[in-house]
């Protein structure tokens, strides 16, 4: 039996906001209205139904994506449409959830608060999107509260995000008086008749606001019939366009980013979810509406391959979450991209070369779950009890084999020493630890040798706290948290050649492995490269991946304190061996060996991650953070006025920020308000090095 609709009609879209913006509410209503929930769950109460965990209803924020599906019908598309919800985060600590969601969905509804505008983390999950390329719909939210500005929030997404953004309505009052919306393009007063918003009527525009809404509607109409030289020309010679043209065009320019069309409402009051959900369906992208996934060949990352989502085409499939559920378990997310996926199948998990056969799939609804068969391309839905496939895996046919691109997260930039607060504890730890890590890519877990303390390591203070609270309510594991840590790293600053030897000559069988390196320094972020240059089997090539080893084993103890060296680029060009003597050991060492001495030689220097930060203060307080900031080493980059507020824009070392928000509460009375999030590694400046490097050596 068929189990999916034409792939035409399925929507995967995201909500995407900054903390507070409503996102739970216009998420908890869309399921409301698409009838899987029963009844209108308040987020300040704690029922909405996307917030699953405990922790999350208490702190009011969404921190893991899972996928909802939910159907809906338009007046104009009354075919069935079903529509995949990709949950997404608020909280910037969170940006590889952000991200890996943005990978997954095909467009996106952007939320905003309809008093606050744009905010600083809605700029960040903006351009999140604009680099996945993602088409978007903007829904300004809480019309209803005291001090809603429509024009003000529209024009701060114009000035702030998107020159292309183009109202498709406008309110009908404001703050309690908010009664109803004007649909601009169908040029009708809309307002609701019943409680829950799930009724409407549609009336012509009084006279009383004639004049202001044919303003208002001719800038939206311009924008949209200059997408279309037919429409453009019907409309300069005065020709009436119909409203289902304006709504063709409109989507293709919308998936295509030339418009972003903005809606309003208030999810809070039941006004304007569904005609945010017609839109869902009129202008975010369908699968097919979207280019091919690329990937490249398993044994050959130079061969690039594309999938198309075609239900004929051989089966590719991006696990993209791992979730755990109470009832069900292991919870493994996958967007098919091609073919089928079956249950019972014989798969290939490409990314890590191994076989892997799903038993079991469900498709997650508001209120329960649906045992599915199959999965066609573009469908999102979970497999149960996946044992060897992580986050970022390729599922793929064995015949026909794909490597998608894999999703990158950047490494965590600070950690905690975590003790167990007793043996039982310690003994659940590892679990709830392995658990928690395969979940979530950027939160990392290991023991430091020296100390055998676990320290466990993540994005920022608060993913930390998050992860502990987990680990607390989840796995009833209470642990004693140490002081943060920063996350340096070390690399070189200047090129080297330098000569590693591991040569032993003790009775028996000796140990011969020689080496010549050369150590050049990288940009920032480059990471670790190896390039092999031996010509005329100096170093018969069964070694040189043992002196790659070596290198990199050495690189995650760095010569100034033992910090993972990065961005070095390591070249064997020269070496010798023995018929008799040499091994995989031998050659291993040798490695070790000369990048350790080589980097001593190539000027070691000290990384530290900066964070950008934004601080939104009340102007009588500025002058004291800019203070405090001018203390933390911060570089400021920009001071805006925004309203009455002012904003400060800096880049500033993660070592100086930690418990910035008591600090900046008790500078600023509580007037003001921040975001931060990484930005990059830079070199710690040579007298702060000193003491980082003295510290550090007394500790141990
Ligand atoms: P999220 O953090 O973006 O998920 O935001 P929530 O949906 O949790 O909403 C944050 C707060 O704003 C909650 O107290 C909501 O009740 C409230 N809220 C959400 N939508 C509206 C709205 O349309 N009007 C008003 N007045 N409040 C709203």
């Amino acid at each position: 039996m068929a189990q999916q609709l034409p792939i035409q009609q399925i929507r995967n879209i995201g909500i995407i906001a900054h903390i507070d913006a409503g996102k739970t509410t216009v998420t908890e209503r869309v399921l409301y209205y698409t009838g899987k929930t029963y009844k209108i769950g308040e987020v300040h109460e704690g029922t909405a139904v996307m917030d699953w965990m405990a922790q999350e209803r208490e702190r009011g924020i969404t921190i893991t994506a899972a996928a909802t599906t939910s159907f809906w019908s338009t007046k104009l598309q009354p075919a069935k449409y079903q529509i995949n919800i990709i949950d997404t985060p608020g909280h910037i600590d969170f940006t590889a959830e952000v991200q890996r969601s943005l990978r997954v969905l095909d467009g996106a509804v952007v939320v905003f608060d309809g008093v606050a505008g744009v905010e600083p983390q809605s700029e960040t999950v903006w351009h999140q999107a604009d680099k996945f390329n993602v088409p978007r719909i903007c829904f300004i939210n809480k019309l209803d509260r005291i001090g809603a500005d429509f024009e003000k929030s529209l024009n701060s997404i114009l000035e702030r995000l998107t020159a292309r953004a183009v109202a498709m309505q406008i309110p009908i009052g404001l703050e309690e008086r908010f009664e109803g919306i004007i649909d601009l393009l169908k040029n009708k007063e809309i307002r609701w008749t019943n409680e829950d918003g799930s009724k409407y009527d549609e009336k012509e525009i009084s006279a009383e606001r004639k004049a202001e809404v044919a303003k208002w509607r001719s800038k939206s109409i311009e924008k949209i019939v200059e997408q279309d030289d037919q429409l453009l020309h019907k409309y300069l010679s005065g020709e009436n366009i119909e409203y289902e043209d304006l709504i063709k065009i409109l989507r293709t320019a919308t998936i295509s980013g030339k418009i972003v069309p903005v809606f309003c409402g208030s999810a809070l009051k039941n006004k304007g979810v569904q005609l945010l959900l017609d839109a869902v369906v009129h202008f975010l992208p369908s699968p097919i509406d979207i280019p091919p996934v690329k990937g490249y060949a398993p044994d050959n990352s130079e061969t690039e391959l594309e999938r198309k989502a075609d239900h004929n085409e051989p089966l590719c499939a991006l696990a993209f979450k791992i979730a755990s559920d109470p009832f069900v378990g292991t919870l493994t997310f996958f967007r098919v991209y091609s073919g089928v996926l079956k249950t019972g199948t014989a798969l290939r998990n490409s990314t890590r070369a191994e076989s892997e056969r799903i038993g079991r799939i469900v498709r997650m609804h508001a209120q329960h779950r649906e045992e599915l068969t199959e999965v066609c391309a573009g469908d999102i839905a979970a497999a149960v009890g996946l044992k060897n496939t992580s986050t970022g895996d390729t599922l793929c046919d064995p015949m026909h084999q794909i490597v998608l691109e894999a999703l990158s997260f950047p490494d965590p930039v600070i950690s905690v020493a975590i003790e167990p607060k007793t043996k039982a504890d310690l003994e659940k730890m590892g679990i709830a630890l392995n658990k928690l890590a395969q979940e979530d890519p950027t939160f990392k877990t290991k023991t430091d040798i020296q100390t055998s303390q676990t320290i466990i390591s993540g994005m920022g203070e608060l993913h930390l706290e998050i992860i502990v609270d987990r680990m607390k309510r989840e796995f009833n594991v209470q642990v004693a948290v140490g002081k943060p840590e920063v996350a340096y790293k070390e690399t070189i600053n200047k090129t080297c050649e330098v000569e590693g030897k591991y040569i032993r000559q003790t009775g028996g069988r000796g140990q011969y492995g020689h080496v010549r390196l050369k150590l050049e320094p990288l940009e920032k972020g480059a990471g670790f490269e190896f390039v092999n240059k031996i010509k005329g089997g100096k170093i018969p090539a069964e070694y040189i991946p043992w002196v790659e080893k070596g290198v990199k084993n050495a690189m995650e103890k760095g010569v100034l304190a033992g910090y993972p060296m990065v961005d070095i680029r390591s070249t064997l060009f020269d070496g010798s061996y023995h018929e008799v003597d040499s091994s995989n050991i031998a050659f291993q060492n040798a490695g070790r060996i000369a990048l350790q001495d080589g980097a001593r030689k190539a000027d070691p220097t000290l990384l530290e991650p900066i964070m950008k930060l934004e601080v939104i203060v009340w102007e009588e307080f500025m002058g004291d953070v800019l203070g405090d900031l001018n203390s933390k080493r911060a570089k400021i980059l920009n001071m805006t006025d925004r309203g009455k507020n002012k904003v400060i824009d800096s880049e500033v070392p993660l070592a100086e920020m930690f418990d910035y928000a008591t600090i900046l509460r008790s500078l600023t009375s509580g007037r003001a308000s921040f975001t931060m999030e990484f930005s990059h590694y830079a070199e710690v400046p040579y007298n702060v090095r000193e003491q980082i490097l003295n510290g550090k050596i007394k500790k141990e």
